[in-house]
C-alpha cells in the first residue's frame, strides 16, 4: 500500500531567507511546494502562478466560501491561503509537500492535520533580519517596519514548533533540515 507524503509545515519571518531554504529543498525529486493564493500585488518579477495566484479580494473570499483552501490567514493586511486539491493529491500520492506559510496558518494546518511536521526557520538576528528586508529594496519604509513588528511577534512563536533551525549559513541549514526530513521518511 502506498504510504501518504510528509507534510512540512516551514515558518518564519519574512527576509528569514525561507525562501532560499525551500529552493534548495526542492532539489528532491519527490518534493512539491504549494502555491499560495495572496491578494498581495505582486512584488518585482514575480508571475502568476510561479510564485502566487495573485488573485482580487473578491475572487479570494469566493475561494474560502468553496471550501478551496486547506488553510488560509490574514497577514499585513493581505489575505495568504494554500489551495488544497492539489495539496491532497500530492500528499495521496505519496509525495512530500511544503507549505511555506504563516504562524496562524500552521496553527490551523496542525489542527486539522496532526501529523504534519512544523519547522520554524529563525534569522541569526533581529539585526540581521531587517538588514535582508531592506536589502531586497523591493518593499516601501512602511511595509519594512510593519514587517518587522510582524517578526519581532513571530520570533517567539517558534517554540510552538517541532524543529526550529536557524539560517545563518545557507548550506549548513539545508542540510539539517534534509538530515531531519531524511530521518521522517525513515520512521514512516
Ligand atoms: P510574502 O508577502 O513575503 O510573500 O509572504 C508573507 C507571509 O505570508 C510569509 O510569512 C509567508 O510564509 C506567508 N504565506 C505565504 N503563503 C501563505 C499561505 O498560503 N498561507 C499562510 N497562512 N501564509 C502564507
Amino acid at each position: 500500500m502506498k504510504s501518504e507524503g510528509l507534510l512540512l509545515v516551514i515558518s518564519g519571518p519574512a527576509g528569514a531567507g525561507k525562501g532560499t531554504v525551500v529552493k534548495e529543498l526542492m532539489k528532491d525529486e519527490n518534493m512539491r511546494l504549494s502555491i499560495s493564493a495572496t491578494t498581495r500585488a505582486p512584488r518585482g518579477q514575480e508571475q502568476n502562478g510561479v510564485e502566487y495566484y495573485f488573485l482580487s479580494k473578491e475572487e479570494f473570499e469566493k475561494m474560502i466560501a468553496d471550501n478551496g483552501f486547506y488553510e488560509y490567514a490574514q497577514y499585513v493586511g493581505n489575505y495568504y491561503g494554500s489551495p488544497k486539491k492539489p495539496v491532497e493529491q500530492w500528499l495521496g500520492e505519496g509525495r512530500d509537500v511544503i507549505l511555506e506559510i504563516e504562524v496562524q496558518g500552521c496553527k490551523s494546518v496542525k489542527a486539522q492535520t496532526p501529523e504534519c511536521i512544523s519547522i520554524f526557520i529563525k534569522p541569526p538576528s533581529l539585526e540581521i533580519l531587517e538588514k535582508r528586508l531592506r536589502g531586497r529594496g523591493t518593499e516601501s519604509e512602511e511595509v519594512i517596519a510593519k514587517r518587522m513588528a510582524r517578526a519581532a511577534e513571530e520570533l517567539p512563536l517558534a517554540d510552538d514548533y517541532d524543529y526550529v533551525v536557524v539560517n545563518d549559513d545557507l548550506d549548513r541549514c539545508v542540510g539539517e533540515l534534509r538530515d531531519i526530513i531524511a530521518k521522517l521518511r525513515d520512521e514512516k
